[in-house]
């Protein structure tokens, strides 16, 4: 069969994606900027995230499974990769055929990897009470040995800004490296770069926010990156009464266009659009009609400017208007885009 076309896109503005690494990587000052670019890169497409972000200068990505370390295929000249799960026992020997390093989370993990001799990363748990060692595992000598590349923690509470965990987790971490030297040391996400330098050491771990989620580190807005077109496969005129979608909820109060595309929960489009989302067509906002369904979503285009079957409608998808419209966090509408859009650069 030859490659269909997709009815829904997935814009990503690969400029907008350098800018706002470019601002992360300003703001961490002497510290190296990374990328974290795991659960596809955030939705968007790893490899076309990686190839825009190794443009602007970024060389050390992240990733969470070796799944996704196959996935994105060769790695341009001085890239480097490393995944933050580790690396379990059926993982060894793919991990040894690849550039990528393992960040090791746990007493095992470290024990495994250290005859290998071969570079890793290292995870210690300062108060998240997720993955790594404890600080008290990581100076017992574990490490001894070990050809550890960089010392990462990562913060519970970056996004609550002057919650009292920040503080603790800071000096924790502090305190710990200063008895390991010769490491480099990590410990700021997005959010944790806004909390200013001390935050940042000599390697930043940013995401959410090279995509456009969350506020910069200076508190402003990011440039949005992803953008949703959706292809219309059919245009109706809708007398005044009558009802549009599943459990009829939105009825016309007046003679109405309606323009259903192809886009639904299925590509993340959250049900709770229904009645509250919208296309943008020309500037004129054009209301969800009914309820999303799982592959098709109703506008109501009465007000638009004339409109055609195969025309493509713009979705309204900035972020942080979703995010609110739909309960779901930035990073939950990202990483939920699904698979059926063409992902497309521009
Ligand atoms: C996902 C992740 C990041 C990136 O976090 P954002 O909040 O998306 O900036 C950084 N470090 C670790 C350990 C992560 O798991």
């Amino acid at each position: 069969m030859l490659d269909p076309p997709a009815h829904a896109r997935l814009i990503i503005d690969t400029g907008a994606l350098a800018a706002n690494w470019q601002r992360f990587a300003a703001a961490g000052g002497p510290a190296v900027c990374g990328a974290a670019i795991k659960a596809d890169g955030y939705g968007l497409g790893a490899r076309a995230a990686l190839d825009a972000l190794y443009g602007a200068g970024g060389r050390i990505f992240f990733v969470a499974h070796w799944r996704e370390v196959a996935a994105l295929g060769a790695l341009p000249a001085g890239a480097e990769l490393a995944v933050l799960h580790g690396v379990a026992a059926d993982e060894m020997a793919m991990a040894l055929a690849s550039d990528a390093r393992p960040v090791l989370v746990t007493p095992a993990q470290v024990a495994a990897w250290k005859p290998t001799g071969r570079p890793c990363d290292v995870m210690v748990d300062t108060g998240l009470n997720r993955l790594g060692l404890s600080p008290a595992e990581a100076v017992s000598g574990l490490l001894e040995g070990l050809a550890v590349d960089t010392l990462h923690s990562h913060l519970a509470c970056a996004e609550e800004g002057a919650h009292p965990l920040n503080a603790r987790q800071l000096a924790d971490f502090a305190a710990l490296a200063a008895l390991l030297p010769g490491m480099r040391r990590a410990l700021a996400n997005s959010a944790g770069i806004g909390l200013g330098a001390d935050y940042c050491f000599g390697l930043t771990r940013p995401g959410i926010g090279l995509f456009g989620g969350g506020l910069g580190p200076d508190g402003s807005r990011l440039a949005p990156v992803a953008g949703l077109e959706a292809r219309i496969i059919q245009l109706r005129d809708l007398p005044a009464g009558q009802s549009v979608g599943y459990g009829a909820t939105f009825v016309a109060q007046r003679p109405s266009r309606i323009a259903v595309v192809a886009l639904g929960y299925a590509d993340g489009y959250a049900r709770s659009f229904s009645n509250t989302g919208a296309a943008i067509v020309d500037g004129v906002r054009c209301s969800v009609a009914g309820r999303v369904a799982m592959d098709l979503t109703a506008f109501d285009v009465t007000d638009a400017r004339p409109l055609a079957e195969g025309d493509w409608l713009t979705i309204d998808f900035d972020l942080a208007a979703a995010a609110a419209a739909s309960g779901r966090t930035e990073y939950e509408l990202l990483t939920g885009l699904g698979a059926r859009y063409a992902r497309v650069c521009r």
